[in-house]
């Protein structure tokens, strides 16, 4: 039976578009896009025009995308790249960033860097003045999330890297949530670096982008031989390459009306949750929030069980990262936007996608109320 998927900030499902266009890079057209010969060289006019599309999703050039295998490479090599170049030793950051930053900011201070972890407000919003105060003579690269994969919360990132460029620091956003779901222009955004992500836009797992302006300077993280323009070594993963060319030239075609289908159907579940389920509040600002995500905490229960009952009916959520789901850690997140004790417990994710239907957000209004009434009344903490 198909799931009721409403995890797509943990991942997507591929779209057929996309998987069709990788086939033939799994069967017939298997050249190296390195060989001299003409059977590479199709395949390396390929990948150059997947380059092209991702370029296209956030008004790029060409020239200024690398490939990688996902994000975390992305988000790794633009951090490493910023203190290789500088020289300095100080990395600006957020505690809501996903670990892909936080933890190799945090190896990075085994090394020796200093790292400022910008707090958040309740709703999740930065204080800008306290980023503009952290920048110092020593400060390598600022790197700030584009958007929240927990909460959705989108951060003022034209501010934010205005605030960075005014004072000659390289700045790194990771869009990897951000990226087809909202419009990303770069042109008009002062960021160098910008990590993206196949897998959360409809691509395969196992490859990702970054974005580097042309004129930055970059060290290689993955050294080797001379793909990429040197700039990424190994051999491309060909088919999920041409895949995410594919993904970002759909997400690119129907990003206006999937804006608004998604928000449309994100308010519905997240209005009807609220209306039916007593002691439910809405997590992070309101206002500057994807339009795919909402997370929400019954409070008084928890978020795990919530989760198992959905999953009885076949409804899939979250409740917080997938990355950290597993453990029983209450999320960095919630806690950075101190969110109460009793709420982050019962927190819930739901994050939509083009595929979402109307017939099953109908299926979770129905199917979840029941649940938070069984489960309140099963609770010591309960109403
Ligand atoms: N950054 C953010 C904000 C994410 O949500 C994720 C994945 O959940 C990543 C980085 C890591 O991306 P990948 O899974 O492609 O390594």
């Amino acid at each position: 039976m198909k799931p009721i998927y409403l995890d797509n900030n943990a991942t997507t499902m591929v779209a057929d578009e996309a998987r069709e266009a990788m086939l033939p890079y799994l069967s017939a057209e298997y050249g190296n896009p390195s060989s001299m010969h003409h059977f590479g060289g199709k395949v390396h006019r390929k990948i150059e025009s997947a380059r092209e599309e991702v370029a296209k999703l956030i008004n790029a050039e060409p020239e200024e995308i690398i490939f990688t295998s996902c994000g975390t490479e992305s988000d790794n090599t633009a951090i490493m790249s910023a203190l290789e170049t500088t020289g300095k030793r100080h990395i600006i950051t957020t505690r809501v960033e996903h670990p892909a930053v936080l933890n190799f900011c945090m190896a990075q201070g085994r090394k020796g860097c200093k790292t400022a972890f910008l707090p958040v407000d309740k709703s999740g919003r930065l204080d800008l003045d306290n980023l503009e105060k952290a920048i110092n003579d020593e400060t390598a690269v600022v790197s700030v999330m584009y958007a929240n994969n927990e909460s959705g919360v989108i951060f003022p990132i034209e501010k934010i890297a205005e605030i960075v460029k005014s004072r000659g620091v390289l700045f790194h956003t990771v869009a990897v949530q951000g990226a087809g779901k909202i419009e990303i222009d770069v042109k008009r955004l002062p960021v160098d670096m910008m990590s993206l992500s196949g897998h959360k836009i409809h691509a395969p797992k196992g490859v990702g982008a970054l974005y580097i302006r042309k004129g930055t300077r970059f060290s290689p993280y993955i050294i080797g031989g001379h793909q990429e323009r040197g700039r990424r070594s190994g051999t491309e993963n060909v088919a999920s390459i041409v895949a995410m060319g594919t993904a970002c030239g759909l997400a690119r075609n129907n990003i206006a009306e999937e804006i608004v289908k998604m928000k449309r159907m994100r308010d519905r579940l997240e209005n009807g949750l609220i209306e039916r389920c007593p002691d439910a509040i809405i997590n992070g600002d309101k206002e500057n929030r994807l339009p795919n995500t909402t997370n929400i905490s019954f409070e008084y229960i928890e978020g795990e069980a919530i989760l198992l009952r959905l999953n009885e009916h076949n409804i899939c959520a979250s409740s917080g990262s997938a990355c950290t789901s597993g453990s029983l850690e209450p999320s960095h997140v919630l806690r950075a936007m101190g969110v109460p004790f009793t709420a982050i417990h019962g927190s819930v994710r739901f994050s939509l996608s083009r595929y979402t239907t109307d017939e099953e957000i109908d299926f979770v209004l129905k199917t979840m109320p029941p649940i938070i009434r069984e489960l309140r009344d099963l609770s010591p903490f309960g109403r």
